[in-house]
Parts: C-alpha cells; sequence; structure tokens
C-alpha cells in the first residue's frame, strides 16, 4: 500500500533527523509534511507508542471511531474495540512482535460511541519510535459495507434453504400451517408463533400455533390489535418493545412473557388470507435482520401454501357439487350420510332419511322442455333448502331425485317437515316422498334402500304423497 509506504519512510526521515539533530527547520518542514499526508490520507491511520496508545491518529481514524483525536490520544485501541474481537487484538500485539516482516494484518470490530459496530482491516507494521521505540503505525480500512453485504448473502442463503426445507415438507404433505408455525419458531428464535386467519363471524381466529393455549384465540377485526390492523392494512408491524405498545393485549404480555413482536401479512398473491405472529420472550433490542427477513419469506410461503390448499378444497368441493343446483351430489351425499350416521350413533340421536322423486316430471319435460324442466330443479333445489333447518342435509341423488337426511329427528316428527317440502315443488307440480329412520344397526346403503322402497309405494299410492318405511325389524 502506497499510504503504508509513504508514511512509514516519512517517519523513518523524521527519526533520522531527530536522531542527526537536524536543523531545526528541515524537521519543521518535514514534519509539516508528514502531518499534511497522514491528514490527507482516506485511509485510516493511527501511530502508537510501545505500551499501545495512540500518539497520532488521522481524520479517517477519527471518523472511523467516531471520536475526535483529542479524544483518542493517550488511550489504547482496544478501549475502542468490540468485546468479542479484544483476544485477536491483543493476539496481533504478539504476533507484530514476532513477525518476520513486521507486518501483520487482521480484521476487527471497533465500536463508536453510539454503539455502532464498524468492522475494519488492518495492516499494523512496527516502526521506530523516539530513541527507536518499538511503536506500530496502524493502516485501518472501513470494510462494514462490504462485511454486511457478505453477511446479508450467508444469512440470505441460510434463510433459502431453510424455506426449501419447508416447502418441501408440505409438498411431501405435511400440514401446511402446522409446518409454517414450527419453522417460523425455530428459524427466528422466538417463543411463540402463529397464524391467524378470517374466520365466518368477522373475525380473525389462530388456524396453527406453537402454543396449544392460543388455539381458540379470536380477534375481532377492529383497529384495537396490531394482528387485525396488520391484516386490515397489509403493511407488517415489527415492535421491539412490546409493553410500550398501545395495541398489544397486557394479558398477552403478562401470560407469555412477551417483550418483541413480529406481525407479518399472508397474502395469496390475490387478497390477504391471514398473518404470521411470533413473539420472543427476550427483548430484541435491534431487530436480528436474519430473523425478520426469514420472517417475511416464510410469511410469502405461507400465502402461496394457503393458496394451494384452497385450490384442493375448491376441486374437492367441485368433485361432491351437483352442478346444475348447487347441492351436493350423489357422491356428497355419501360421505355426509356416513359422517351424519356415526354422529348419530355417538348422541345417541335419531336420523331420518327421505328420498324425493318430482312426479310426471317426464311429462313436464315433453310439455315445457328440458330447460324448463333444469329450471324446475333448480327453483326445487332452492325452495327446498329454504324451507329446512342449517343441520339438514339435502343432495341431488340422481335425475329429477333428491336425498335428505334429518338429524335428531323420529319418524314422528320427520313426517311435517316432508310434507311440508312435498309443498315447494314450483309451477303446480309435485313430488313424492319416502322416508325411513335409522334403526341404529342398518348401513347407509340399506337405510337408503328403505326410504327408497317407501317412495316406490308412495307412487304406486297415486303419488303426491309422504309414505314413512315400516320400522326395520331383522328377519
Ligand atoms: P314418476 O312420477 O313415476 O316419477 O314419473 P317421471 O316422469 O318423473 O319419471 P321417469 O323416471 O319416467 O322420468 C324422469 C324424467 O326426469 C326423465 C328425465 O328426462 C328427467 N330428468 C332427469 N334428469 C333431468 C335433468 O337434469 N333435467 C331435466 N330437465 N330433466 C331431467
Ligand atoms: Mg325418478
Ligand atoms: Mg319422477
Amino acid at each position: 500500500m502506497s499510504d503504508e509506504k509513504g508514511y512509514t519512510s516519512m517517519w523513518q526521515t523524521l527519526s533520522r533527523l531527530a536522531r542527526r539533530g537536524g536543523t531545526t527547520l528541515a524537521l519543521v518542514e518535514s514534519e509539516r509534511r508528514f502531518r499534511n499526508a497522514f491528514d490527507a490520507s482516506p485511509v485510516g491511520m493511527g501511530l502508537s507508542d510501545e505500551h499501545g496508545r495512540f500518539v497520532a491518529a488521522n481524520r479517517a481514524l477519527c471518523e472511523l471511531l467516531g471520536r475526535g483525536e483529542t479524544e483518542l490520544i493517550g488511550h489504547s485501541a482496544a478501549d475502542y474495540t468490540h468485546p468479542d474481537d479484544l483476544a485477536s487484538h491483543a493476539r496481533a500485539d504478539r504476533l507484530l512482535a514476532s513477525a518476520a516482516d513486521g507486518v501483520v494484518r487482521l480484521e476487527k470490530r471497533y465500536v463508536r460511541p453510539s454503539g455502532e459496530v464498524r468492522w475494519a482491516w488492518l495492516t499494523v507494521t512496527m516502526t521506530a519510535g523516539p530513541a527507536d521505540r518499538p511503536w506500530t503505525l496502524a493502516h485501518i480500512q472501513d470494510v462494514t459495507d462490504r462485511k454486511m453485504a457478505e453477511i446479508a448473502l450467508r444469512e440470505s442463503e441460510a434463510n433459502l434453504t431453510a424455506v426449501t426445507a419447508v416447502v418441501r415438507r408440505i409438498h411431501g404433505g405435511e400440514d401446511a400451517r402446522t409446518t409454517i408455525v414450527d419453522a417460523a419458531k425455530q428459524l427466528s428464535g422466538a417463543s411463540l408463533a402463529s397464524i391467524f386467519e378470517p374466520d365466518r363471524h368477522d373475525g380473525l381466529a389462530v388456524t396453527a400455533t406453537t402454543d396449544g393455549r392460543l388455539r381458540a384465540l379470536r380477534l375481532p377485526l377492529d383497529e384495537a390489535s396490531v394482528v387485525a390492523q396488520v391484516f386490515l392494512s397489509g403493511e407488517a408491524a415489527e415492535i421491539p418493545v412490546a409493553a410500550q405498545h398501545p395495541k398489544i393485549a397486557r394479558t398477552l404480555l403478562a401470560e407469555y412473557g412477551t417483550q418483541s413482536m413480529c406481525v407479518y401479512p399472508v397474502s395469496d398473491r390475490t387478497q390477504l388470507v391471514g398473518v404470521l405472529a411470533v413473539s420472543w420472550s427476550e427483548p430484541l433490542n435491534a431487530f436480528n435482520d436474519r430473523a425478520t427477513r426469514a420472517l417475511a419469506l416464510l410469511a410469502d410461503e405461507a400465502g402461496l401454501a394457503l393458496q394451494h390448499e384452497r385450490m384442493l378444497r375448491n376441486l374437492e368441493l367441485l368433485a361432491v357439487t351437483d352442478d346444475l343446483t348447487g347441492l351436493p351430489n350423489r357422491r356428497g351425499w355419501e360421505l355426509q350420510l356416513s359422517r351424519l350416521m356415526a354422529a348419530a350413533k355417538r348422541a345417541g340421536s335419531d336420523l331420518t332419511v327421505g328420498i324425493a322423486d318430482l312426479d310426471h316430471f317426464k311429462l313436464y319435460n315433453d310439455a315445457h322442455g328440458h330447460a324448463a324442466g333444469d329450471q324446475l330443479l333448480q327453483a326445487f333445489a332452492g325452495a327446498a333448502k329454504m324451507a329446512l333447518r342449517e343441520v339438514d342435509f339435502l343432495a341431488r341423488w340422481g335425475g329429477e331425485e333428491f336425498a335428505l337426511a334429518l338429524p335428531d329427528c323420529g319418524q314422528h316428527e320427520a313426517a311435517p317437515v316432508l310434507d311440508r317440502l312435498r309443498t315447494t315443488v314450483p309451477d303446480g307440480q309435485t313430488c313424492s316422498f319416502g322416508h325411513a329412520t335409522w334403526d341404529g344397526s342398518e348401513t347407509p346403503l340399506q337405510l337408503v334402500a328403505r326410504a327408497d322402497r317407501a317412495l316406490y309405494s308412495a307412487k304406486a299410492a297415486g303419488r303426491n304423497q309422504i309414505v314413512g318405511a315400516d320400522p326395520n325389524i331383522p328377519a
């Protein structure tokens, strides 16, 4: 480095002159030139005595350390060295004493009075001080920006690897929400991570969490909580001191010892679908960039995973839905009937099944056309659904046949319900119903077959009526 050589030779000239007792004028001129070169150098320079104490520091070094020269003189560079680098600072001193070429190079961190940490690359050279005392000259280059870029690169590679592992687990069939909250907690060293999603009642509900106690948590969708605020605004919130934040519940702080918190919006690329909330039980003075970047990546991944899941759910829904009426189709009926039978068994309650068939529908089609027939099927589906309770289950069983399950309904309670439905067929048309109440042991197929036989009786008896199957008496 030319500065290094230039300064050293200047210092040597200066020392030689001093030793020879050269003219005062020459000495003064030499010192002036030396001082100018020293100060003008863009590289930090510090001259230290045999005790390691600064005797001179140039402007670039003062800038790097964030202190004036008068403050530095008489102090050791160790006083401004990052505590984690004190050992390598001491080692460099020892190495310098024994280095063959009298030069040592090292990288270390300094701490400015503001607490800011700067990375520096040092070249330290032995130089003869007055009376040949072993002084040192250090050239100190601020390499913070390069170092930060290096660290950021390493961290983003590590984050990418971690997120890739998460994606692989999700694609491998693991539950997306659980995988994401687990990874969020682990990657950021947090104590708690949860996903909130909108629920049916205009609120936000926890759909995955690393702490079971939060599983039932619901928040109103208003500006009162940080979580809801992030969902409404789509802007992430990073809160180093949770206790000072007006929108974090005191109960959360107390019960979970929350000190710092981050909340990220989760978007499926078209809309916000939830938030990822992470909290730490120790205070984070300055947010760890790596942790927050990893969390932002995970929130992004959560959006894709939830979108993927919604697509699958829609496909599944499509597979069990009838196009024309929007009611569940035969497949949907079979799935739901099994569930309702299992629930009735658990609760020890009644379950009645009804099968409806429009009367003379072929004639209706012939008279009004197939499109009108379609409309009649749609209108009947809508009207029948309106006449039912929310717990009742209506499906399109076949062409002009509908299946109905009435939980908690015995034969006697079912009859008036079905009779009411019979009158909801639009355009002056009618239908016939057969119904059967589950005996608690027959299979879904057997139960439906019994209702179907009762329907056949209703048709045979003249249509536009309901017929209950005889109680099932095992042969
Ligand atoms: P019944 O009173 O004995 O039930 O007489 P029906 O004419 O209703 O019975 P049938 O089994 O003879 O005819 C059923 C008719 O339902 C024939 C068929 O074209 C019609 N159908 C079935 N599915 C659809 C549909 O999706 N749209 C329309 N428009 N008609 C349908
Ligand atoms: Mg039919
Ligand atoms: Mg019919």
